[in-house]
């Protein structure tokens, strides 16, 4: 059984004065929700806070990066067991922000997935492909490369371990969602690839989508058999759209 989970990945956003605000309104507006599970992935400054606003509550909350490394002469680094020390269940991996302006490759990501779980730690992979490749009609080499890099190296048990998101780099940040069909087919092929490997894995991980979820689109998306929830950016800044898609992953709670 998949429960379904909506992350909200609040990038460089946030103030003390309006993160409360805003934790306050998610935490009341879903705490009525039993059949999903919640997540705000927040900057490392404001984890404390997160953490005494959160805790107690049925949102859970993370980091959107790591370092691999433990204790390491690495200025600037935040290491796995400093995002456990702020009761961080959660953290973004190989976002396709890192990915493009931080220089993240496949193997920079996979060193991090690995000491993520590592550190006890849910990674939440993060794969697509750019426009250009899936006009190319590259969209499968591209992910599956990407799945590759986590699925091959360290294998299925440790997928297990994950919940990984299919992010099209087109539609991350633009007005441009996937349409249910589009995502569901790409959701499907991860599954499909993972089950080569282990047909339980594959049942049981969580596949999200994300790129320009709204409360418009959240209930036909997550409608879709192989879609677990999502990754949400823009609308997880606004309390009321955020609940209303974690209301629509509600409605769609269990996937056998
Ligand atoms: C994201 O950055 O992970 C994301 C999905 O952003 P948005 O929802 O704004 O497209």
């Amino acid at each position: 059984m998949r429960r379904k989970l909506v992350v909200g990945n609040w990038k460089m956003n946030g103030s003390i004065a309006k993160n409360k605000a805003l934790l306050d309104n998610v935490i009341s507006g879903v705490q009525h929700l039993r059949d999903s599970d919640y997540v705000v992935c927040v900057p490392y400054p404001y984890l404390a806070q997160v953490q005494s606003l959160a805790q107690g509550s049925n949102v859970a909350w993370g980091a959107q990066n790591l370092c691999a490394n433990e204790n390491a002469a690495l200025t600037g680094a935040v290491s796995p067991h400093m995002l456990v020390d702020y009761g961080c269940s959660y953290v973004i991996v190989g976002h396709s922000e890192r990915r493009m302006q931080s220089h993240e490759t496949d193997d920079t990501a996979a060193a991090r997935f690995n000491a993520a779980v590592s550190g006890g730690l849910t990674p939440i992979f993060c794969m697509g492909e750019s426009k250009e490749e899936r006009e190319s009609d590259w969209t499968e080499y591209v992910v599956g490369r990407q799945l590759d890099s986590i699925l091959r190296r360290f294998g299925a048990d440790m997928v297990a371990k994950a919940v990984l998101a299919y992010e099209p780099l087109w539609a991350v940040g633009t007005d441009n969602p996937a349409t249910p069909e589009q995502a569901q087919q790409v959701h499907k092929f991860i599954r499909n690839r993972i089950a080569r490997c282990d047909k339980v894995v594959a049942k049981n991980v969580r596949i999200l989508y994300g790129g320009s979820i709204q409360p418009a689109n959240a209930a036909a998306l997550f409608a879709m058999p192989d879609i677990d929830g999502g990754l949400v950016g823009r609308c997880s800044l606004d309390a009321k759209a955020f609940v209303d898609i974690c209301r629509a992953a509600d409605q769609y709670a269990i996937a056998a």
